[in-house]
């Protein structure tokens, strides 16, 4: 079958690239490895009526490509847990506190904090989120941990353990394996407002607001306006690009597709395993070498929002097998699983691993009755058609990876939330439609 453009991979990025390549008049079809669009953003409905978000779930205001394609969809945007009341928990083997600076602060902690945060902030106004590789001090940066930095600019070890465990709180990698430049960059690309207090991120820019229809329902949506141009079930095994001429796509079952283009929407891990021919050796290099942090998500829907009771407000960073939780919608506990954790949750046997997680949420937020009946555990981190959860820079990968990053080889194009300077469903949109974009252009 001919097409001018074939799109791999029915995410968030792919949709919204085929999407757009369909409105600009290009006969486009989406080849899809599962038997269902979305790819790190997927829901279920519970026997109540409740829908509960397994992947992507949160955006925030300083995500403009995802907000606006969500208007364009005519869904609604919903403050999220951002406006829960109650105090954030903090859990560590020696207590659990709630609100106020971290228990495990002693004298001075405070303002070392404040001072490494103003520092860091500063650093990252001299960063290009675009071309973070033309700062004049790009390799130093790139190689020195997020950690290390810290401890050179005296931060103390409580300090760096705050940073710690909000970092891993968002199941990104440990500060320790973070490249100071990747996390420069990320700020830059999202900065903090000075009058947002002293953390390093700001939760209202990035996680202030959700999908009231369901973060999923963004992709099928989507797909429902594509139809019979989203074919799932159809693993990409090969790839050959040729210029001038028809590309092919080869399917897991033999079958070869034709193109005048092809966009690759698929994660990094996933392409590593698809034979890509024809593109060159530098641009598969690059994209070769960019990896994501693997984790696992959790869900809970209880009855109703327990840890109102004791005035938290769900939203705990914990270094516990779970990093973080947050309500996700009214009696729904949302929590995840960190890269440097998820051996642990694997190494649990199967059926002790939900009871365990709630034992631990019980621990936060005292003991619900009566437990929730179905929990979720989604394994994304060794799921074959994603393998991480979001891109991870280790020290070294942002010069290593390049400037070719979130760049194009017509007639290849490449789009996905690693494609962004930030990853996200924001990076996933925004980079779906400039490919779309980009290859329209071409013609
Ligand atoms: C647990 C979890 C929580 C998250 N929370 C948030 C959040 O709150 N807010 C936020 O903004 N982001 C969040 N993210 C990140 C966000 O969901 C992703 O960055 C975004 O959805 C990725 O979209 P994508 O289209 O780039 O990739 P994907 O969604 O991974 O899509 C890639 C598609 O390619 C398909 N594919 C893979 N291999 C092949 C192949 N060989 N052939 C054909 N198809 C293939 C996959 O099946 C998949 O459908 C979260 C992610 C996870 C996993």
């Amino acid at each position: 079958m001919n097409h001018d453009v074939i799109v791999l991979g029915a995410g968030l990025a792919g949709l919204a690239a085929a999407r757009d390549l369909a409105a600009g008049g290009a006969d486009v079809l989406v080849v899809e490895a599962r038997d269902r669009v979305g790819g790190r953003v997927e829901q279920t409905a519970l026997p109540d009526g409740r829908l509960v978000q397994l992947g992507g779930e949160v955006v925030g205001r300083a995500h403009t490509a995802y907000t606006a394609l969500v208007a364009e969809l005519g869904l609604t945007l919903t403050p999220s847990y951002v406006a829960e009341p109650g105090a954030l928990t903090r859990a560590t083997p020696e207590g659990v506190s709630a609100g106020g600076p971290p228990h495990w602060f002693g004298p001075g902690d405070d303002a070392r904090h404040r001072k490494t945060t103003a520092a860091f902030r500063a650093l990252a106004a001299t960063v290009d989120p675009d071309d973070p590789w033309a700062h004049p001090d790009a390799t130093a940066l790139d190689r020195l941990s997020v950690g290390d930095w810290l401890r050179d600019r005296g931060a103390g070890p409580a300090v760096v353990r705050l940073w710690e465990i909000g970092q891993l709180a968002l199941a990104d990698g440990s500060c320790e394996r973070t490249s100071l430049l990747a996390a420069l960059r990320k700020h830059a690309a999202v900065p903090v407002p000075d009058d947002a207090g002293p953390e390093a991120y700001d939760y209202e820019a990035w996680e202030g607001l959700r999908v009231a229809e369901g973060s999923a329902t963004v992709a099928l949506r989507m797909a429902a306006a594509l139809g019979g141009r989203v074919r799932t079930g159809s693993p990409v095994t090969a790839v050959t690009v040729r210029r001038p001429g028809r590309s092919t796509v080869r399917l897991a079952g033999g079958e070869t597709l034709t193109a005048g283009a092809v966009v690759s929407a698929l994660p990094v891990g996933p392409l590593r395993d698809v034979d890509v021919t024809g593109v060159s050796h530098g641009r598969l290099a690059s994209l070769h070498r960019q990896r994501q942090a693997l984790a696992a998500k959790f869900t809970a829907a209880y009855e109703r929002p327990f840890w109102r009771d004791r005035s938290r407000s769900g939203l705990c960073e914990s270094e516990g097998v779970l990093g973080s939780t947050w309500p996700q919608s009214e009696g729904v506990l949302s929590a995840l699983v960190p890269p440097e954790r998820l051996g642990v949750l694997l190494g649990i046997p199967a059926p002790l691993r939900a009871p365990e997680l709630l034992t631990e949420i019980a621990r936060l937020y005292g003991d619900p009755a009566p437990p929730p009946p179905a929990p979720h555990i989604r394994l994304w981190g060794t799921d074959p058609w994603t393998q991480g959860y979001v891109t991870q820079w280790t020290p070294g990968d942002v010069t290593a990876v390049g400037p070719r990053h979130g760049t194009h080889e017509p007639p290849f194009y490449v789009c996905g939330s690693d494609q962004w300077a930030a990853g996200y469903m924001e990076g996933a949109v925004r980079t779906g439609r400039a490919a779309a974009e980009e290859a329209l252009r071409r013609g």
